[in-house]
């Protein structure tokens, strides 16, 4: 017998099957060592067949299997062919999203422990051996045990009744927990009439796809929930999708009372064994739900009964590095694999899913009322020229600052947004103009208090701070701009009695990452939660009653068409974590430019508003989801090598533009937005569509152009234009 294999080596050259003799052992979807030119390698059967055109003399034989239970399923197989050929990626590479990294790279294993048992039936034991005889005591009256312990209580009897026989010992898997000992409570809620309608409607719809566009605390999850037990109840699985943030400790817990082992919570707080462990769990089928972020899409759970997407608006579904998939497409292959529901949720969706639901392709629920009919928050939209005008420089509006005190006087919780981490976002010389860069980005570098020195927020980079300018020698160094670490020290001199917290990519780093300071702020440890977007995101705190936007504008000026989306689903999204709890709540949104369209419709609620004014503007404008939007990145090092790819990537895109020019609304070629990133040169040849017709051109056109320490790919729709 032979096997088709792909070796585990992501390089388009070796991007092929290659045939080797094997066992009745091996079968498809299994990890297997081979032969591979000098050495072995690690590799993925694909199929089993009988003959092969290689010549007998030529066939090397497999060396040895990796495991026993394939860790690829048929569906991961399917998927994956799907992906590879939709995406032009080594099929290597897109088997790797099937699997956890630990697997791959070998550093975790499964953890065993060994038990020891009595023998049934008669027993010979040793004559005069008092251990012994204790030993089989205790094993009779407590069953099997580890043998680590057996030893330590009664020494080499134990040994001595394994050689004889009396004892059996066998090997057993052992999963680790990492939840053992961290029970929730059981909250378990009735659902109330709308909710169950929700439910129903996604039951019986004939659409494989239901959007349920249900405002802040309309209580999407607990119908998701619902329709993850019923799958279970009819014997079948689930997959879960949240964004990462959302994988809150209160959120954990929640799932984990609710389902128990049954369900596999994947998120970044695992150490690598544990997430090797719930995947196994996955594959093994003794947990049925899979709980994670965007990758796992690609759980290894057979006869998926129900999908859920939580928060399908947000940028993190969509991947950035190859391959770049978007969730929401594998997440509907494998519905349709399964012939399952997919359910979408989200109180602002993304304008492309809105309209796909409004014009009948999925199916859409809509709950415009909090559970209880409590009132969404108030927003005051407070107009930041004036406070400027009437002598007002600090961040915080008169307003703001007198009903953040009153907030805290009650006892209650707020929370601060701003889009901007770090002290401020430039450092600027006053005398000559100079702005302090990354040596190896093209962007300016973003000051940090606590550290007192300057980062670049592309690559990491720490400088120490500037004495003088290094252009003019003058010391007049200024700060422009907030960041969350400003508003800290600002709040601390407003409010010195005030336990703050601050939420961002700088506090939320390591194993714990964002856990630590979310169960703090829900513990009530502070008072006031100062964050960037991370604090905008599903999180369900009762005692926050008040939520400052500090500067709603800045999302709405970036370069890209979805900016006055982004910002309208921001503002939305965090005002929507005031007043969830019996107190009411409210908001203020503090803006240079209170008359602009998006924030009125955000303060309003008023989703339908604003959708109606951007899908009119985006039909008018020719952009998506009325086009397609395309770019072609040429990265590399070398500058002149990178031009070199550009220009020939260029070249062949033009001959595609010249035969198709109907199909193009714009078509240039440029260097990127930002130049350089991590010493690399980034040029682009940007690209807009009337629909995705000549993608497959494209694809093979960037296929072709190959040169040393140059990347070209494609990036659809990107969500980032940088
Ligand atoms: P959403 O995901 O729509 O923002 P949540 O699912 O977080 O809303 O629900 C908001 C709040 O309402 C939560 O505190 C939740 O526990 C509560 N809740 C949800 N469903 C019910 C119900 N049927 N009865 C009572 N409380 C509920
Ligand atoms: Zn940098």
């Amino acid at each position: 017998m032979y096997a088709e294999v792909i070796v585990d080596i992501a390089h388009s050259d070796v991007d092929k099957i290659f045939d080797y003799a094997c066992g009745g052992d091996v079968v498809r979807g299994m990890r297997v060592v081979v032969p591979f030119g000098r050495g072995v390698t690690t590799g993925f059967v694909m199929r089993i067949k009988e003959e092969t055109s290689v010549p007998p003399e030529k066939v090397k034989k497999i060396v040895r299997r990796e495991e026993e239970l394939p860790a690829l399923t048929e569906e991961s197989l399917f998927l994956a062919e799907k992906i590879a050929s939709r995406y032009h990626v080594p099929m290597a590479l897109t088997l790797r999203l099937f699997l956890p990294s630990e697997m791959r790279t070998g550093k975790v294993s499964e953890r065993y422990r060994t038990v020891a048992f009595l023998k049934e039936g008669p027993l010979e034991l040793p004559s005069r051996a008092k251990r012994a005889e204790e030993l089989v005591e205790f094993l009779r009256e407590n069953g099997e045990q580890d043998t680590a312990f057996l030893r330590k209580q009664f020494g080499g009897a134990l040994d001595t009744l394994i050689k004889r026989g009396a004892v059996v010992t066998q090997k057993k898997r052992v999963f680790r927990d990492p939840y053992a000992g961290r029970e929730g409570e059981r909250a378990e809620h009735t659902l109330t009439n709308a909710q169950r309608a929700a439910v129903e409607a996604v039951k019986t719809t004939q659409k494989t796809v239901t959007l349920i566009h249900g405002v802040t605390g309309s209580g999407k999850t607990e119908i998701y929930l619902d329709l993850i037990s019923d799958a279970l109840a009819r014997g079948k699985t689930a997959i879960f999708l949240v964004p990462e943030i959302s994988l809150t400790p209160q959120m954990l817990l929640k799932l984990r009372s609710r389902f128990g082992s049954a369900a596999a919570i994947l998120h970044s707080g695992l150490s690598a064994g544990e997430r090797f462990d719930e995947w196994m769990r996955l594959r093994e089928g003794s947990a049925r739900i899979a709980i994670g972020a965007r990758s796992a899409v690609f759980a290894p759970v057979e006869s998926v009964g129900i999908i859920v997407i939580d928060e399908e608006h947000d940028g993190s579904y969509s991947s950035e590095s190859a391959p770049r998939y978007r969730t929401f497409d594998i997440a509907r292959l494998r519905a349709k694999y399964n012939g399952c529901k997919l359910v979408l949720g989200s109180a602002t969706p993304s304008v492309e899913t809105y309209r796909r639901a409004k014009e009948g392709e999925f199916s859409l629920v809509t709950l415009p009322d909090r559970i209880n009919a409590r009132p969404l928050p108030e927003v005051q939209i407070v107009d930041m020229r004036r406070e400027v005008r009437r002598g007002n420089a600090s961040p915080f509006s008169a307003l703001l600052r007198e009903r953040l005190g009153k907030c805290l006087e009650e006892g209650n919780q707020a929370i601060l947004f701003l889009n901007r981490r770090g002290y401020s976002q430039t450092v600027i010389c006053r005398d000559c103009g100079y702005v302090a860069k990354c040596e190896h980005c093209d962007v300016s570098l973003t000051y940090h208090s606590d550290e007192d020195c300057l980062k670049c927020h592309y690559c990491g980079t720490k400088y120490r701070m500037l004495p003088a300018c290094p252009e003019c020698g003058g010391r007049h160094i200024n700060y422009v701009g907030t960041g969350t670490q400003r508003i800290v020290g600002e709040l601390k001199k407003l409010f010195p009695a005030a336990r703050v917290l601050r939420m961002d990519v700088d506090t939320t780093s390591g194993k714990e990452g964002h856990f630590r300071i979310l169960s703090r702020f829900a513990a009530r440890e502070a008072d006031i939660l100062v964050g960037t977007q991370m604090v905008a995101k599903g999180h369900d705190f009762p005692s926050v009653t008040l939520v400052g936007i500090l500067d709603a504008d800045m999302s709405l000026h970036f370069p890209d068409h979805r900016s006055g989306e982004r910002t309208f689903q921001l503002v939305t999204q965090v005002a929507g974590r005031s007043g969830r709890a019996s107190a009411p709540g409210e908001v203020v949104l503090q803006t240079y430019d209170p008359d602009n369209y998006i924030l009125r419709f955000a303060a309003a609620y008023d989703y339908e508003g604003f959708y109606a004014h951007e899908i009119g503007m985006r039909a008018a404008t020719n952009f998506p989801p009325f086009a397609r939007i395309v770019r072609v990145m040429v990265t590399g090092e070398e500058e002149s090598e990178t031009v070199e790819a550009l220009r020939e990537v260029y070249t062949l895109l033009n001959e595609i533009y010249e035969a198709e020019r109907d199909r193009f609304l714009f078509f240039n070629r440029m260097h990127a937005p930002v130049r350089r990133i991590q010493n690399k040169f980034r040029y682009q040849v940007l690209m807009r569509l009337t629909d995705g017709g000549i993608l497959k051109e494209i694809y093979s056109a960037c296929d072709k152009v190959k040169r040393k320490g140059v990347l070209v790919y494609v990036e659809e729709d990107p969500s980032n234009l940088s």
